[in-house]
């Protein structure tokens, strides 16, 4: 099977053709167009501009995923895209690039949900086996999904306020390091002592896996006006040494969190999720064991003392961290193309009245069954 993937959500433009044939998955194509330039000067992504960028630019790239796939469109057996969750003009102008594609070759639509993509990418690129703990940690997302199948999810928590990415961002902005702030602050923090400016980790002290970023960028303009006060500037040194406080402070809040959601997955895995019935075949022997693997996903999870971090957690279960390669764990449609293979199998496919959704949970209707308590 051949599928063309289309991803339109934010401020990146994607097309990507993935086979599966015998021997598993394959991406034959992935173009990324980025739009950072034209969002630039306005320290933000602008959802108009974004639109507009989107509808200028996906024909090209589908035509260029195609040719770089040596394909053409009668080589395809599906088009999936992302119909959610995202900026709704992006996602529009990819969900109509899509009908215009389905409607002239006559191939079924699949509407795939942006964050479904993200959390299957590592069955994608590493083969991950059901369940698996996700953990999705970039400029905008951070929470856990318990993965159990294709689609099944469930969020077990999450930041209550800022992303981490955008935390690292603010973090270089507040010392005058250049953006995007993550690589930067990961940069000084090399040079840096992360005792000597001890930050807090909120909600470390609370039941749950839900996380705090925002209280830390607080805590941060406290310690280098402090700094500030009492040697009238900030030297290298003192900045190299705010950027290992933080990072640390990131990377513990992540492992914790990340240690309790293993912990909640394996204790309460036996349990089948609420309204799923019948059981299917063979899925309380699989979950009795708990998560069969930790994956991250996302812009930070390039830092390194999160990642190992991160390691080290799921060394203490005996996992290792599947962490894929950094195009496939920031926006792109291999991954949309690769979650709408698993539905074109299935036949759940969406018709021509396919609508684009500014919001789409990915555990919508699931009651909670995890994260509670501990
Ligand atoms: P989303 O895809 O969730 O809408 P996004 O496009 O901002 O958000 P990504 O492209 O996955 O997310 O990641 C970008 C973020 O990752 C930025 O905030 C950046 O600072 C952060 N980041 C990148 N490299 C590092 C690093 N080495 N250390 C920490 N953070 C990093
Ligand atoms: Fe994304």
């Amino acid at each position: 099977l051949t599928l063309l993937g289309i991803e339109s959500s934010c401020d990146d433009t994607a097309a990507a053709v993935v086979r599966q044939d015998g021997d598993g998955p394959a991406i034959l194509s992935s173009v990324v167009m980025g739009q950072a330039q034209l969002h630039a000067a306005f320290g933000g992504v602008v959802p108009e501009i974004a639109a507009r960028a989107h509808a200028e630019r996906l024909d090209l790239c589908v035509e260029q995923a195609l040719e770089e796939a040596g394909l053409g469109l009668r080589d395809l057996d599906a088009i999936a895209v992302t119909a959610g969750p995202g900026l709704i003009g992006g996602v529009l102008s990819g969900v109509m690039t899509a009908k215009g594609l389905a409607a002239a070759t006559g191939l079924p639509l699949i509407g795939v949900n942006h964050l479904a993509g993200h959390a299957l990418t590592p069955r994608l690129t590493d083969g991950l086996a059901f369940p698996y703990l996700m953990l999705l940690v970039s400029g905008g997302h951070c929470q856990f999904l318990a993965v159990r199948g294709e689609d099944r999810f469930e969020r077990i928590g999450g930041t209550i306020d800022d992303a981490p990415g955008e935390a690292f961002d603010k973090c270089a902005r507040l010392l005058g390091l250049p953006q995007p702030g993550g690589p930067a602050v990961e940069a000084e923090a090399a040079q840096g002592d992360p005792a000597r400016f001890p930050l807090p980790r909120p909600l470390l002290d609370r039941p749950g896996c839900d996380m705090s970023f925002s209280g830390l960028k607080t805590a941060l303009l406290r310690a280098r006006d402090r700094a500030v006060a009492e040697a009238g500037g900030l030297t290298r040194q003192d900045r190299a040494d705010l950027c290992a406080g933080f990072q640390a402070a990131v990377a513990e809040i992540l492992a914790e969190k990340s240690r309790r959601a293993l912990r909640a997955m394996a204790e309460e895995g036996a349990l089948p999720p609420s309204g799923q019935a019948p059981t299917p075949p063979g899925y309380l022997e699989r979950e009795e064991r708990g998560a069969a693997g930790f994956a991250v996903a996302g812009g930070v999870a390039a830092n390194g003392a999160v990642r190992a971090a991160l390691e080290a957690v799921a060394a203490e279960r005996g996992l290792s961290l599947v962490a894929p390669p950094l195009a496939l764990c920031t926006d792109n449609a291999a991954m949309i193309a690769y979650a709408g293979l698993d539905r074109l199998r299935r036949g759940d496919i969406d018709g021509m009245t396919l609508a684009a959704r500014p919001r789409w949970p990915l555990d919508a209707g699931a009651a909670p069954m995890l994260g509670a308590g501990r």
